[in-house]
């Protein structure tokens, strides 16, 4: 996207405290229980309550919900509490009635990022809006498909975008619902740092006890906002039963969080951090130095192995360097699985080369 700098102004034009927090029920269920939750959030550091009207469930025969019924309780919320209301929106018919309700903010679930007919369909139905749109990461860690998803919007003429990151879904066995992959949010802040970007720790974490940390973690990494799930009896809500918090604990959980300032003026505080991103940049061109080499080794190994015919993948001299290597990476501090990552990465990377010299033949 060429130039995101109009887009970061909705944030700071609507005087929106920082962070911006959205929070409500995972699904509006009756007209009472968006009511009750609205209530019991209206005095709080919400600035937005959510709740999802439509909702796209995995498999069939699950609660779809209860459809643009919910619209009229979400207004309801609107003039009893003052809160500003949004939901998430998956078509044009979405659209349409949606914006005939007057929600503030739409979002656009990750099951309907995934596809560019989708996100064209509701791009041409909000066409011009002024309202909030933010765009919830696909389901996969496709980051062009996510922006490609936000293009269509801006070049709808919506300004008022951000992102939403909910995590991606993968197929390892993992203690998250859907795997945070940070590194491709702080890539999404490098390449667009004037988009707003909200952090869904609810459908990242699947669970309420993780709820907290991960919301510090998205604060830490300069966040713009949270969307936190919250039933007053999440155990009988009638979707995301294990993530929804209470709305007593997401008022706790706002007063526990620590708020990072954006920038800090202090020089003596300047001063320390440049001298240890400084020191940071010195060792991460050392670490880029020694993968050099080291594939420099491997192509070595890999005319080696083609001079005497020899297959490039040998699993037991690669299990043994990978026992190693956890050992030593846990004397210094490193957990298993960031070493294990790092290995198959760089393991891969030789293979590359190895298969590329063989080739070459
Ligand atoms: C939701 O916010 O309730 C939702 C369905 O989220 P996602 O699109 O991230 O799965
Ligand atoms: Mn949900």
């Amino acid at each position: 996207m060429e130039n995101t700098r109009a887009l970061r102004t909705w944030l700071n034009e609507m005087e929106l405290a920082h962070p911006l927090v959205i929070g409500g029920p995972c699904s509006a269920e009756t007209e009472e229980q968006v009511l009750k939750i609205a209530h019991e959030l209206k005095d709080s550091d919400v600035n937005y309550f959510r709740a999802g009207i439509w909702k796209p469930r995995t498999r069939p025969g699950m609660f779809e919900g209860v459809g643009a019924i919910g619209l009229k309780w979400l207004q309801k919320v609107k003039a009893e509490t003052g809160m500003k209301t949004c939901t998430e929106v998956a078509n044009a018919a979405h659209v349409k009635l949606a914006l005939e309700h007057d929600v503030d903010l739409l979002w656009i679930g990750a099951r309907s990022t995934v596809s560019p007919f989708i996100m064209q369909e509701i791009a041409d139905a909000l066409e011009g809006t002024d309202k909030i749109v933010l765009v919830k990461n696909p389901v996969n860690p496709d980051l062009a498909l996510w922006l490609g998803g936000i293009e269509r919007l801006y070049k709808a003429g919506i300004k008022n975008l951000g992102a939403i990151h909910r995590g991606f879904s993968t197929y390892e066995k993992s203690k998250y619902r859907n795997i945070p992959e940070w590194q491709l949010a702080i890539e999404f802040q490098n390449r667009f740092p004037d988009l707003p970007l909200i952090c869904d720790p609810s459908h990242i974490t699947g669970n309420r006890d993780m709820v907290f940390d991960v919301s510090q973690t998205a604060l830490d990494l300069n966040f713009d906002g949270l969307m936190i799930e919250s039933h007053f009896d999440p155990e009988n809500a009638w979707s995301d039963v294990a993530q929804q918090v209470t709305p007593t604990s997401l008022i706790q959980m706002m007063e526990d969080l620590k708020i990072r300032k954006e920038t800090e003026t202090d020089s003596g505080y300047r001063e320390s951090l440049n001298n240890l991103r400084a020191q940071i940049n010195v060792v991460d061109a050392q670490l880029i130095e020694m993968m050099g080499k080291r594939m420099k080794v491997a192509d070595k190994i890999g005319a080696l192995k083609k001079e005497k015919n020899v297959a490039v993948l040998q699993s037991r001299r690669w299990n043994e360097i990978l026992g190693n290597m956890i050992l030593e990476g846990e004397s210094k501090g490193l957990s298993e699985e960031f070493v294990l990552k790092m290995f198959k990465a760089i393991h891969q990377e030789s293979i590359n080369h190895q298969e590329k010299i063989i080739k070459n033949s």
